[in-house]
């Protein structure tokens, strides 16, 4: 229980939550955080405004659909960040309770800007609900400071443990104007008896727990500010050191994650072999291009306790040995 209410804190300090927050983890992956931020705040009659400018912006888009939400979506091209100015003249053509936007959009290597949109929603008197799960740990991420309202993240990404739980933040706002939850499992208020209140709802994993909140230590030794630097430093390693061998990064420079890299497949090349022989050859699994960017970039992860040079030098190798160079 004593590492429960650690963990609360740690996970409060992470977010940057903001004291009249509310901040405790989800049992279940970085889907569960999502699901348990739309279902205690969407309902049938509230509108939501959803940024998609990749897979997991669409995702945010079915949830909130799926619990009852009328949602009006602002496409952006896959590989760009939202206008924020395209946010607000969608707000000022229709209103929205809601406004949803994906963080760090790890199908495209693009960050998103997350401050000015929630600052726009602000003004429109909408809560602004943002998907974190590949920026928490790795990139500067600041609730209480953008005003964000609530906000999730996943253990397994940017914090370094393994998958299972999923940190979630409610602003004092939007647990103002949280809805009647129809899921059990996922109602903030019987989480809350749970974690505060010691009252049973359902069992945490134990060894879980105790593996999160070592990680979430390791992220506190190591000082936030010194590991984002750290993702970034080694982020513009992997692209200098790549684009010495003939690569380039897919997203503009400003908009690129430090997370993840989105590298783009020189013309002529077969991307699924490439994939193969890094991991036959060099057991490295990096992820394909999803949706309209299939074919077109690899996904290459350097986060948590991946990000490191080694890392970078081993990337680089197993592409020029990939590419034949
Ligand atoms: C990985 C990811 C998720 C889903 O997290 P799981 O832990 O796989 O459930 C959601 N959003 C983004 C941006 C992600 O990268």
């Amino acid at each position: 229980m004593a590492i429960l209410d650690d963990l609360r804190g740690q996970l409060s300090r992470v977010f940057h939550a903001g004291a009249g927050a509310t901040t405790l983890a989800v049992s279940g992956t970085g889907t569960s955080g999502l699901e348990a931020a739309v279902a205690n705040l969407a309902e049938p009659g509230r509108r939501a405004l959803v940024v998609v400018s990749g897979y997991f912006g669409d995702r945010l888009a079915q949830l909130l659909t799926r619990y009852g939400c009328e949602v009006s979506r602002l496409d952006v091209e896959w590989g760009r960040a939202v206008d924020p100015e395209a946010v607000r003249r969608a707000l000022a053509e229709r209103r929205a309770d809601l406004v949803a936007v994906v963080h760090a959009e790890t199908s495209t290597g693009v960050r998103n800007p997350v401050a000015e949109v929630a600052a726009i929603a602000r003004g429109y008197d909408a809560l602004t609900i943002v998907d974190a799960v590949t920026s928490l740990g790795a990139m500067p991420f600041d609730m209480e400071g953008w005003g964000v309202d609530a906000c999730f993240s996943c253990s397994q990404k940017g914090l370094g443990a393994p998958s299972g739980l999923a940190p979630i933040a409610f602003s004092a706002r939007a647990i103002e104007r949280r809805v009647a939850c129809r899921s059990f499992y996922l109602d903030l208020g019987l989480l809350e008896d749970y974690w505060v209140r010691r009252k049973y709802h359902h069992t945490i994993s134990a060894p879980l727990v105790y593996a999160f909140a070592v990680a979430l230590q390791e992220v506190e030794d190591e000082g936030l500010p010194a590991r984002w630097q750290r993702h970034e430093h080694h982020h513009l390693a992997l692209v200098e050191k790549l684009q010495a061998i003939g690569l380039s990064l897919f997203p503009a420079a400003p908009d690129r994650l430090w997370s993840l890299n989105a590298v783009r497949v020189p013309s002529g090349v077969d991307e699924a072999s490439v994939r193969r022989r890094f991991l036959e050859k060099h057991a490295i699994e990096i992820g394909a291009g999803l949706g309209p960017l299939a074919g077109r970039i690899w996904r290459v992860g350097l986060m948590g306790s991946g990000s490191t040079a080694a890392s970078v030098d081993r990337l680089t190798q197993a592409f020029a040995d990939a590419l034949g160079h």
